[in-house]
């Protein structure tokens, strides 16, 4: 039979023993975090001892760590050993003040490495894979964090790193790339590069996987890249905080994403009151690193809202599995006393054929109230400028979001590859009412 798990053992861990090795862990990690300024303070003010720690509850006992408590204990605040045993940094791309910076000793590269390659492997991904990174390296943790995964796992790797579509495509093509990773973002762009070269992915790759993830989008959208690359798409949960790449992954049946709990602490939280939601209910995910040595982190506050799928997965893996993001409890926009979260938008433009894969959502205040507009570029297939035509499909996909979000927002339809691109994360909404 073919070898299923990377780690079998780990991996096919009955739930009870997996508990017992999560309260292992954590007495370690506690133990550890001790030693760093930030938490012997925190510790010392709840009168708290990492060997008063003796089931997986009593992690209710200990206080969230924000980003905010990052970035006010930049750079070495919760370094847990010399800096000399420091072998690299990552950090969070904060525009104003200080970022959150992540620390990692030797162990905690060769334990991320080893979750990023377990990662790729339950999707299928092997030794004999060539896999194309078209991710942003440097301090985004996507580049090097599947550099190494990917290395770990054995297969031959190509840095492409973002951006430079004609040169994505021509690596693709010379060196037979069979999987690679991008934020989905990015693939409709590269899609429609192939075209204009009048090549196809679906016949002129091998692509037989891809990896996206690092921003939110909907199911619409995975089907999207599926029928684009005429490959799967499976999505990949990370954030620096947690090291980067490779805290979740969906396995082989793309159900939802594994979150690999030997290794992270998983709660859902009422992002009000803090307390955890029923099982199955949406709430503001929590994470506590189990096998970080340079910079524990613990009950992480990610902001990520979803939802813990409770029933095992057909693969075997015992790891639990969370549902797709729907979206950052600071993402979400009030207007007119509804609450939207970009991705709703997203599912309702991405249903419909004509319109292609970029978006933005511009919020204004005027004097008449708040306004909101969905500009969404056309697809170059659909591409018209018949005015009477383009006002009728305005008017739909506003009905449509109306039904989603409660009110009619404006909508325009503009021209393919009219709205400004980033290389990295999509950037969705501009709000102008924001100072
Ligand atoms: P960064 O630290 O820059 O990698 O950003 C981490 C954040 O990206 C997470 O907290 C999520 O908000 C978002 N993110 C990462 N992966 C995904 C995913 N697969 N789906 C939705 N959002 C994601
Ligand atoms: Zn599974």
């Amino acid at each position: 039979m073919e070898n299923t798990f990377w780690q079998p053992e780990i991996e096919t861990l009955p739930r009870k023993e997996l508990e017992k090795l999560q309260v292992e862990k954590m007495r370690k990690v506690l133990a550890r975090a001790q030693q760093s300024a930030f938490y012997s303070k925190v510790f010392a003010d709840i009168g708290f001892k990492p060997e008063d720690f003796k089931t997986v509850d009593d992690i209710r006992r200990l206080p969230f760590t924000t980003k905010d408590n990052l970035r006010a204990n930049y750079p070495f605040g919760l370094l847990t050993c010399s800096k000399d045993d420091i072998v690299r940094m990552h950090c969070t791309s904060g525009t104003t003040g200080n970022p959150a910076a992540v620390l990692y000793n030797r162990h905690d590269l060769d334990s991320w490495a080893n979750l990023v390659a377990r990662s790729m492997f339950a999707t299928g991904a092997r030794a004999s894979d060539i896999f194309q990174n078209m991710s942003g390296y440097g301090l985004f943790t996507g580049g090097l964090g599947f550099q190494y995964g990917a290395e770990k796992l054995g297969c031959m790797t190509i840095p492409a790193a973002a951006g430079n579509s004609k040169r994505q495509i021509k690596l693709m093509r010379d060196f037979g790339t069979t999987c690679a990773h991008s934020v989905p973002s990015y693939l409709g762009r590269l899609h429609a590069v192939f075209l204009e070269n009048g090549l196809d992915p679906k016949k002129d790759t091998q692509l037989k996987r891809l990896f996206i993830g690092a921003e939110p989008h909907s199911e619409e959208t995975r089907q999207r890249i599926q029928e684009m690359f005429g490959c799967k798409a499976f999505n990949s949960f990370g954030m620096t905080e947690m090291n980067g790449p490779g805290v979740g992954f969906e396995c082989q049946y793309q159900a939802e994403m594994h979150i690999w709990e030997d290794c992270y602490l998983l709660e859902i939280v009422d992002p009000e009151t803090l307390e955890p939601v029923p099982e199955g209910e949406i709430g503001e995910m929590v994470i506590t690193t189990l096998d970080r040595q340079a910079m524990p982190v613990i009950r992480y506050r990610t902001r990520d809202l979803t939802r813990i799928i409770a029933e095992p997965c057909k693969c075997g893996r015992t790891a639990r599995r969370i549902d797709r993001i729907k979206g950052r409890s600071d993402d979400m926009f009030i207007i007119k006393g509804c609450n939207v979260f970009p991705i709703q938008v997203e599912r309702i433009l991405m249903k419909i054929p004509n319109v292609a894969n970029d978006y933005l959502i511009t919020l204004n205040s005027t004097p008449e109230g708040d306004t909101m507009l969905v500009e969404a570029e056309l697809h170059p297939d659909f591409f018209t400028d018949d005015y009477p035509q383009l006002r009728t499909l305005q008017q739909k996909i506003a009905r449509e979001l109306c039904d989603e979000i409660l009110f009619t927002p404006q909508v325009k339809l503009v021209p393919p590859g009219s709205l400004p691109k980033t290389e990295g994360k999509a950037v969705r909404v501009k709000d102008n009412r924001k100072g």
